[in-house]
Parts: C-alpha cells; sequence; structure tokens
C-alpha cells in the first residue's frame, strides 16, 4: 500500500494540478486529504472537482466546515474571513453539499486522518504537548492505529511518541519503527508556511515502513493573478511566495 497524504490545497488549483501530476508518476494505491480543500485562493470549485474525479477521500478543514455554512468564521482572522465570504459566495450547491457531508476524522488501514487536533478541527498541533495530547487520543481510539496524520499549521512536521515526545528534522525520508507511533503533517500543498513556497505533501509506504516528503514547483504567477482578479486581499498572492512563518497564521 503506498497512499499519497495531501492537506491545506486552499482552492490553490495551479499547485493541485501540479501535485496529482507528480502522484501520477509514484505508483500510489490511494490518495487522502486532510482538509481546507478551499478558502485563500480563487479555485475552490475547480479544486473540490479534482478531489471527486480523482477519488481522494478527505476529511473537513475548518475552512471547509465554515465555507460550506455549518459554522460562522468567529474563530478566523480578518484575512481568512474576508476570503471565507468569497469562497462561500462563489461555492456551487453541489460543491458546498460536497464539504457539508465530509467527516472530521477517519481511519484507513492502520493511520488516523484529520485536520487539527484528532477531536477539534480548528485547534493548531503545533508543539510535543500539542502531540502528547493527540498520542493519547490516538491510544484510546478503537483499533490503536500507530499513525496520525494531520493538516492545520501549514508546516511539515514529524512526532515520534518514543521514551518521550520526539520531533524529527528536515529530513527527506523516514522510516518507521513498529514499536513507536507517529503524527505526522505533510505540510500544505497551496499555501506553504515553512519559507518554502514550492507544495508539499508525502507518500507513505506501508510496504516499507516509510514515509517520503516531496515539494512540486507550480505555477504560483498564475494563482496570484486569479486572487487578484477575484477582488481577494493582495497579501493572499504576497504570502504565497513569502510563504510565511508559523507566526502569520
Ligand atoms: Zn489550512
Amino acid at each position: 500500500m503506498r497512499i499519497a497524504v495531501l492537506a491545506d490545497i486552499h482552492a490553490n488549483l495551479e499547485a493541485l494540478e501540479a501535485v496529482l501530476e507528480r502522484i501520477s508518476g509514484l505508483h500510489v494505491t490511494g490518495i487522502v486529504c486532510l482538509g481546507d480543500i478551499v478558502g485563500y485562493n480563487a479555485n475552490p470549485n475547480e479544486c473540490v472537482d479534482l478531489i471527486k474525479s480523482n477519488d481522494i477521500t478527505c476529511v473537513a478543514g475548518n475552512h471547509d466546515v465554515v465555507a460550506s455554512g455549518i459554522e460562522d468564521p468567529v474563530r478566523f482572522n480578518q484575512l481568512a474571513r474576508i476570503a471565507i465570504g468569497w469562497t462561500r459566495e462563489h461555492l456551487t450547491d453541489v460543491n458546498r453539499q460536497f464539504l457539508e457531508k465530509l467527516p472530521r476524522q477517519q481511519q484507513i488501514h492502520d493511520f488516523m486522518t484529520f485536520h487539527g487536533y484528532i477531536h477539534d478541527t480548528d485547534r493548531y498541533l503545533f508543539n510535543a504537548d500539542d502531540a502528547r495530547n493527540n498520542f493519547q487520543l490516538l491510544a484510546g481510539l478503537a483499533g490503536h492505529p500507530w499513525l496520525g496524520f494531520f493538516g492545520h499549521t501549514h508546516v511539515k512536521t514529524v512526532f515520534a511518541d518514543e521514551n518521550g515526545i520526539k520531533e524529527a528534522g528536515p529530513a527527506l525520508e523516514v522510516s518507521l519503527s513498529p514499536a513507536t507511533r507517529y503524527l505526522i503533517n505533510p505540510g500544505s500543498v497551496g499555501q506553504p508556511r515553512d519559507l518554502d513556497p514550492r507544495a508539499s505533501f508525502l507518500i507513505y509506504d506501508a510496504d516499507e515502513s516509510r514515509i517520503t516528503f516531496h515539494r512540486v514547483e507550480y505555477d504560483i504567477q498564475s494563482c496570484q493573478e486569479k486572487i487578484l482578479r477575484a477582488g481577494l486581499p493582495t497579501r493572499l498572492a504576497e504570502r504565497l511566495v513569502t510563504a510565511g512563518l508559523r507566526g502569520s497564521l
């Protein structure tokens, strides 16, 4: 089993197309998405359509939940709120209903997928304390999944629960040990925040017990032009290249 894991696409069609093209050469058996298909960028319908046409198994992110109208953007900053208002106006009914029906978390084979915390879509899993909380939640789940994939921070991260919580460095490959549990963030497809503007995703190879991170260049300029043409805030176009830091959520 080889699974491609994507997160935080955020209506960036150019990034999603580039990632799917790379994945098409990687012999995967499935693709999962950890939420936030929409929000921030200017192609929400096209991205939802690609999720559907590629049979990508998806959980809801906080932007998907607000875009579908289940919740209001009470916890959003001003930039996110403007963008989600625009997204609500432009989503088709069919795509709004698709987002509305997404589950908050899912167990697939031996792993869990979720957006923020396992039981809280909006909460950021940033540090060792957050990881400890989520390892406890993971241990309490039926079937005892040993691997949790999360998104929301837009930062590639690996936490291992191995005589205490350890955070792995910036390696492109991680060999998984069967006696250890892991929480792993593939980074963001559509709005990376780790000073590398290329789209980010990972491959989980269950047979080889290995995670491999990938970065893919895409046509950032075309995405930026669409943001500006749509009348979305200029800052949303700029941050695709400045690639942000953890402080600029
Ligand atoms: Zn996001």
